[in-house]
């Protein structure tokens, strides 16, 4: 793939109109354009520039922080691939704002059709944005039990998202279906481009997507990879968890695009998950075993080397309730099949 078979377009910037400017009052229209857009970001304008990250393959990288009325919920990173034929889109964003900005920011680097978008898994910043590719017509692709679970939860979260990050960015946003889900894997051709869709069940979340690119080697993650920043476990399963991140690890890929943080190219950053995610298993469960309340846990603090993660405290604050009310109602022997 060339960036020619991409079709890639001129990327200069609006700013460039200073250089164009012959007279006062183009001068005062660049000034009137240049304060529109510093409000803009200032504002509900999410400022997405796509990263390349190889050949015809983009990132929108998200926000480490946490969901703040500065980021607008823009906290998980997104993406594209793009063929010779068609392009495919990764997650779809926070806000149906997120997505129409995600879209037009696609059609900065290509004008070929948008076929796909493929929301990994059902969380709010992944998923919220995915009415604006079904009002555009492309397939939406998600994992059945994901679907549902946004359907169900979703307007929930909807509220207490708006609650956190204010109006003026989910403004329009609306629970919307995928338009197709799937339970196997599949591949597709983007012209010239395969790319596998690889779907991993009940391990951050019910079905998760990975989306792999051969061409290039890049691999999209989604929520199974955290690097940098502690993983969440809503709805985890931590066992099979560790087993989809060996599969993972095996993939022949070369660039790797965590659901949130920093691109990787080494697999030594599987650990950021892998010995979080272990250590919360084996923390809560001897919490459970012993008799110690949640608030024990609790009490000293996130322990290194895990403290100096991004969200580390309010994510294992979260994460030991959730956890310890699981575990406390199963069984002696589910439990100790969890120890072993
Ligand atoms: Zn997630």
């Amino acid at each position: 793939m060339t960036p020619k078979a991409c079709r890639l377009k001129d990327s200069r910037t609006p700013l460039s109109c200073s250089r164009r400017a012959a007279g006062l009052a183009r001068a005062a229209a660049c000034l009137i354009l240049f304060t529109t857009v510093a409000w803009d970001a200032v504002g509900a304008s999410y400022g997405l520039r796509p990263q390349p990250v190889a050949p015809g393959v983009y990132v929108f990288p998200g926000s480490q922080d946490a969901l703040t009325p500065d980021n607008g919920a823009n906290i998980a990173n997104t993406g594209f691939i793009v063929g010779s034929r068609e392009v495919l889109a990764v997650e779809a964003g926070p806000t149906r704002r997120y997505g129409k900005e995600m879209l037009a920011a696609i059609r900065s680097v290509t004008d070929l059709p948008v076929r796909y978008a493929v929301i990994t898994h059902r969380h709010p910043d992944h998923s919220f944005g995915l009415g604006a590719f079904r009002e555009a017509g492309i397939d939406v692709l998600m994992h059945p039990a994901e679907a549902e679970g946004l359907a169900n939860e979703g307007p929930a979260l909807l509220e207490f998202m708006t609650a956190l990050v204010g109006e003026a960015w989910t403004q329009g946003t609306t629970i919307e279906a995928p338009s197709e889900t799937l339970t196997e894997d599949r591949h597709v051709d983007l012209g010239d481009r395969p790319v596998d869709i690889l779907v991993l069940e009940g391990g951050h979340s019910s079905g998760d997507l990975v989306v792999h690119d051969r061409t290039s080697g890049v691999a999209f993650f989604g929520d199974l990879l955290f690097v940098g920043r502690a993983a969440t476990v809503p709805h985890a399963d931590i066992g099979v968890w560790l087993m989809h991140l060996d599969r993972l690890e095996s993939l022949p890929w070369t660039t790797g695009v965590p659901g949130h943080g920093p691109i990787l190219d080494d697999p030594a950053r599987f650990a950021d998950t892998r010995d979080w995610i272990r250590f919360l298993r084996s923390r809560i469960l001897e919490a459970v075993l012993t008799g110690e309340s949640p608030a024990e846990v609790l009490d000293p603090g996130v322990p290194e080397p895990f403290a100096g993660m991004v969200e580390a405290g309010p994510t294992f604050g979260r994460a030991v309730l959730q956890l310890y009310r699981r575990y406390e109602a199963m069984d002696p022997a589910e439990l100790d099949a969890l120890a072993q």
